[in-house]
């Protein structure tokens, strides 16, 4: 492992801000983490565990431990008749491990590609994308425990996952690394359609079976064509969650604002209301808050105007979050994580 202090982080975050951490970690291999336990740092302030950071918000001084894996590793553990078991190390970038399954032949992440990233993240947040969860193609993960020094596999259905949710962001938040995530992929490719601007993107395309490839590179065509590349403008991808309200509040909401935007969720007794509609309603789409501002192709997204803080980040978020409280009353929750 690498120990470097006052370390500048603004490479290390998509926002782009420029915040220093104490001691900055890089653990180049699963060996590391028992010199890491050893060295006494984790008892020296807190520690926070970063992949790409291309989903939190970084303060300007983090007074602490940042721990970073970038071991990379992708193996086929087992085949079985019905799917592969695939292994992939926390430092593996996401979009390379989406691509490199698609080139093998094992299927069910194709809905997922390019989104940034680390493989040792997608579990926290259970990232997701045009109808796909990273649960459906999870099978388990393994992580170390640094209160306990223990390491650990944690089946699927003990991650609690949910709508950008997990365990990792409750009891095993601040106290776990992930250090490698078992997938289980399918051997033969059936496109998932379910989501209709997918299913349209793709039927332009005049294709009628599409290949895996296909519909991977349709994904990252839309979401090239919604969100900013984070190479030239800083941003952590959609900044709210979707916020989930009872169907009897969406028929409320209709009344008033017939064209609201909704999806329906479950068995039907709660609607997922499109947030970003809902900000770019209270007249936020494109505007600026200081350094920071509302992408102007998609509300959802904050984004770095040029040298923002974290402060002026969670102050516009605050803004945001109080105007859709009195014009809907719907509270919005912040998908990115605030450190
Ligand atoms: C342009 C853009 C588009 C995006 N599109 C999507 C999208 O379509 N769908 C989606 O779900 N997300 C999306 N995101 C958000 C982000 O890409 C995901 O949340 C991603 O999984 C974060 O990975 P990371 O390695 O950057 O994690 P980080 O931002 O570094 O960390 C995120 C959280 O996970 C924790 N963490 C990271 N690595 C580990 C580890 N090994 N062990 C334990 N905890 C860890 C961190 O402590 C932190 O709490 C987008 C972001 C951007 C910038």
């Amino acid at each position: 492992m690498k120990i470097q202090t006052n370390f500048n982080l603004k490479n290390h975050n998509t926002f782009g801000i420029n915040a220093v951490a104490d001691r900055f970690v890089t653990m180049e291999s699963p060996d590391d983490y028992e010199d890491l336990m050893r060295s006494g740092l984790l008892h020296d302030g807190p520690f926070l565990v970063l992949g790409a950071g291309s989903n939190v918000i970084l303060p300007d001084h983090y007074h602490g431990t940042v721990v970073h894996p970038v071991h990379r590793n992708i193996r086929q553990i087992v085949v079985d008749r019905n799917c592969n078991f695939i292994e992939a190390s926390a430092g593996t970038p996401w979009s390379f491990f989406v691509d490199y399954c698609i080139a093998n032949e094992w299927y069910g992440l194709e809905n997922l590609a390019g989104i940034p990233g680390t493989v040792g993240a997608a579990p926290v947040q259970n990232v997701g994308a045009y109808g796909i969860e990273a649960k459906d193609v999870i099978e388990s993960v393994h992580y170390f425990d640094l209160l306990t020094g223990q390491q650990c596999w944690i089946k699927n259905d003990a991650c609690q996952f949910g709508y950008r949710h997990s365990i990792f962001k409750t009891e095993l938040a601040n106290r776990v690394i992930v250090d490698r995530v078992r997938f289980h992929l399918a051997k033969g490719f059936t496109p998932q359609l379910g989501y209709k601007a997918l299913a349209a993107a793709v039927d332009q395309r005049g294709v009628v079976a599409p290949t895996a490839r296909q519909v991977a590179d349709t994904v990252v065509a839309l979401r090239n064509s919604k969100l900013p590349d984070p190479a030239s403008i800083g941003s952590a991808g959609s900044f709210f969650k979707n916020p989930v309200v009872p169907s009897g509040k969406y028929h409320e909401l209709r009344l008033q604002f017939p064209d609201v935007v909704a999806f329906p969720v479950g068995d039907g007794k709660e609607v997922k209301l499109a947030a970003g509609w809902l900000i770019e309603h209270c007249g936020w789409k494109g505007r600026s808050m200081g350094n920071v501002g509302v992408y102007d192709k998609q509300a959802l997204v904050l984004v770095n105007r040029g040298g923002c803080t974290g402060s002026e980040v969670r102050q516009l978020a605050q803004a945001i979050i109080n105007d859709v409280k009195n014009k809907f009353d719907v509270a919005l929750d912040c998908e990115a994580i605030f450190v």
